[in-house]
């Protein structure tokens, strides 16, 4: 059954179609006709929204599946227009989730350890004397761990302390202290495991830190 509206419209598209020029000036009309009345209008759409809000909701989802490239684009640009606003959000997001973001950073960094290890090592490769004060500083700061390391080498030698392999399989295995305050208490870990640990240890450490605060 059509409405007689819908005869206005059908009429309306005929004249479109056969006079090209007076889609202009449709155009035209109906931008003034916005203009004139956006208040009115903005209202109608809210209360049909508050009305229909499913309704709506699934066509405009319907729209963005079938649209997918579009919508993609459009977040692009919007993303682009807005992008000190969305520095902001993400500076914002960072504060608010620290343990999250750091999560990231570590997957990140999982992902790319061979890319880091290199890059790090060529920046010790370009500057030579930095390696050497780094590790003045560590000693400087970690004096009594020092010692126990110390300690713990000359126990070694004494025979006191026993060399076994890696739980992994590895022989050639590094020192590593359990305990600083018991220089008997060490293991020992091929290097790939050995890193493996100083990093899990790393990291629960800044997760206690971060919980606390
Ligand atoms: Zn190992």
């Amino acid at each position: 059954m059509r409405t007689p509206t819908d005869r206005l419209l059908m009429l309306a598209n005929r004249i479109l179609i056969s006079r090209p020029d007076y889609g202009k000036l449709y155009e035209k009309y109906r931008l003034e006709y916005y203009q004139e009345h956006r208040e009115e209008l903005i209202e109608n759409s809210r209360r049909y929204y508050a009305e229909h809000k499913e309704e709506c909701i699934k066509t405009v989802r319907e729209w963005q599946r079938n649209n997918a490239e579009k919508v993609k684009a459009n977040r692009r640009q919007w993303k682009k227009d807005h992008w000190e606003y969305c520095k902001e959000a993400r500076k914002k997001w960072r504060k608010e989730n620290p343990l999250t973001n750091k999560e990231f950073t570590w997957k990140y960094n999982d992902k790319m350890v061979q890319t880091l290890r290199e890059k790090s090592a060529e920046y010790i490769r370009l500057h030579p004397e930095l390696k050497e004060e780094c590790a003045k500083k560590w000693r400087e700061n970690h004096r009594e761990e020092g010692r126990i390391h110390g300690e713990s080498n000359r126990l070694y030698k004494a025979g006191v302390i026993v060399k076994v392999p890696c739980k992994c399989g590895v022989d050639s295995v590094m020192m590593r202290q359990i305990d600083y305050k018991d220089a008997m208490n060490v293991e020992w870990c091929c290097k790939e495991c050995g890193w493996k640990k100083i990093k899990e240890r790393n990291r629960q450490k800044k997760i206690d830190l971060l919980k606390k605060i």
